[in-house]
């Protein structure tokens, strides 16, 4: 991409001192200048409280780029960029200081000929995201003639339907629906953008795709890591938040909804809101035999302890707060009725891996299938950390028995040679930049999605559950297995 005036902007970075820029925000800007997916003329202003000089910000970049980029540092490439990124000492909360702000802005625009487009990042607590909007609109900084103003909104989107309502109206009223992108970087991932076209570009899915053909179907992300250093943000949040509300529906909703009639950005939006739309509210008195929560515990080995949540830095020691869930979802349409969908999700698990498995019908029992269980087929997406899809299929076993034996079809695209997607944020910032909101969630998808979850939510607020119930390095609680065996299925663990 040649330097191009247009595009020409300063991504302003609330929290550039925190563990998001450093680990995914500039190791994928340094990723973006290194595959020329940026302007020439750009600028990246930094906000912090702590006091440090603009070397002494750009040599701890230079040390998290080297560390967290997909990408080798170049050092050439790294110097072209260094001279573009700024650190601000502010308190974000302090009104006053913002006119010095923008002031400090059109510095750094007209030395790198930038005509005021401004993307906006709140890699800050939610808590904090009004007051910068707000103090942003006050000082005029949000709307000029002849360039864009564009916000960049992490998760979690509030913390339940009300809050969420609440930041969003305060948000819109500021910045326009088209130029508010919330985050879930799941849409970023390569595999995410692969799911439509597994679906819509091949006539081997497509028609299987729906209640006559599949049995059910399981979504499953799993960290082997506990809370690390976020035990103040997770006990406010959950697995529920932190992952159902937000990354685990949008999966759903890619896996569920009906084709779009074009690429265009509404349309598929709008097929996305019809499946959260379309949840089957579980009723009160059936969450408990439709929702699992669990808590990881802590465990001793000859060479290791590892601790329980409850005994995490800035987590309560007697925390109620979920760190595994497991739910069975039912979409009330032509297509899926009857089908359901099994999520979980959960910290300090067995394996660290997100994917999707679709488990076909059983053959009528008939043939091969009248003398021995042959099991059914079944297409895996792997999201993450492995990328690609898998098939599962019956065919005979070599030799001169009749025998029928699972075969797979296994395609990896991050083992390839010469493949390495480009990660999550990578793309999503340069749809920022491009101004594509495709990949980002619009207000209607949040809010279906708090419905959904809300009531599960608020059914937990009346009773205390026996925490903690799993053990770290485990599938999650017992409670998860039997939420599938009460159905005569199991969890797919590959
Ligand atoms: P963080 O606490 O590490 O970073 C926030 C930064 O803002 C800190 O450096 C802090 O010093 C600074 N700050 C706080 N108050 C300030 C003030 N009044 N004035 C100036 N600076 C101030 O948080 P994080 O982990 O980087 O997360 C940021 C946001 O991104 C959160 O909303 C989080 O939920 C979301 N998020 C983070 C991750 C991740 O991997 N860290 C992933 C997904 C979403």
């Amino acid at each position: 991409m040649s330097a191009n005036f247009e595009l020409s902007y300063t991504m302003v970075i609330f929290g550039g001192t925190g563990d998001l820029a450093h680990r995914k925000l500039l190791p994928a800007v340094y990723n973006l200048k290194h595959e020329k997916m940026l302007p020439e003329d750009f600028a990246i202003v930094a906000i912090g409280r702590q006091n440090k000089t603009n070397d002494g910000y750009r040599e701890e970049i230079y040390n998290s780029i080297k560390q967290f980029s997909r990408l080798d540092i170049d050092i050439e490439i790294w110097n072209s960029l260094k001279n573009r990124i700024y650190y601000r000492r502010m308190d974000f909360l302090a009104a006053e200081t913002y006119q010095e702000l923008n002031k400090y802005l059109s510095e750094v625009d007209k030395k790198h000929k930038i005509n005021g487009n401004r993307m906006y990042y709140m890699a800050v607590a939610p808590e904090y995201f009004k007051s910068i909007v707000e103090n942003l609109n006050s000082f005029c900084m949000t709307q000029k003639a002849d360039s864009w103003n564009r916000v960049v909104i992490e998760k979690p989107f509030g913390r339940d339907l009300s809050s969420a309502k609440y930041l969003n109206d305060k948000i819109v009223k500021v910045f326009k629906e088209e130029n508010t992108y919330r985050i879930d970087h799941y849409l970023g991932k390569e595999m995410l953008q692969n799911i439509m076209v597994i679906r819509f570009a091949n006539m081997l899915f497509e028609p299987l795709w729906n209640n006559k053909y599949i049995d059910h179907i399981q979504i499953s992300s799993s960290e082997t890591v506990g809370v690390e250093n976020r035990g103040g943000y997770y006990e406010k949040a959950g697995a529920m938040r932190d992952m159902v509300q937000s990354h685990m529906l949008q999966l759903l909703s890619l896996i569920a909804m009906e084709p779009p009639n074009d690429l265009e950005t509404k349309s598929i939006r709008d097929e996305k809101v019809k499946v959260l739309k379309s949840l089957r509210k579980i009723k009160t008195e059936a969450i408990k035999e439709n929702v699992v929560r669990g808590q990881y515990g802590p465990s001793e080995s000859e060479d290791e302890r590892i601790l329980g949540y409850r005994e995490e830095k800035k987590v309560s020691l007697d925390s109620n707060t979920e760190t595994f869930v497991a739910l069975k979802i039912n979409i009330q349409n032509f297509r899926w009725s009857g089908v359901p969908f099994y999520i979980r999700t959960g910290k300090r698990m067995k394996k660290k891996s997100t994917e999707i498995i679709v488990q076909f019908k059983s053959m009528q029992s008939i043939l091969y299938f009248e003398e021995k269980e042959v099991l059914p087929n079944m297409l895996v997406i792997k999201i993450q950390p492995t990328e690609g899809i898998f098939l599962q299929f019956n065919a005979k076993e070599p030799g001169t028995h009749r025998n029928i034996i699972p075969v797979q079809m296994d395609f990896c695209q991050n083992c390839q040679v010469g493949i390495n997607s480009p990660e999550a944020y990578e793309r999503l910032l340069s749809d920022v930049l491009k101004g594509d909101t495709t990949l980002f969630t619009r207000w209607d998808e949040v809010e279906y999605a708090w419905k959904f979850v809300d009531q599960i939510l608020e059914s937990w607020n009346d009773n205390d559950p026996v925490f903690p119930n799993y053990e770290p390095g485990s599938w999650g609680p017992e409670g998860s297995n039997m939420l599938l065996q009460k159905d005569v299925r199991n969890w797919i663990n590959l």
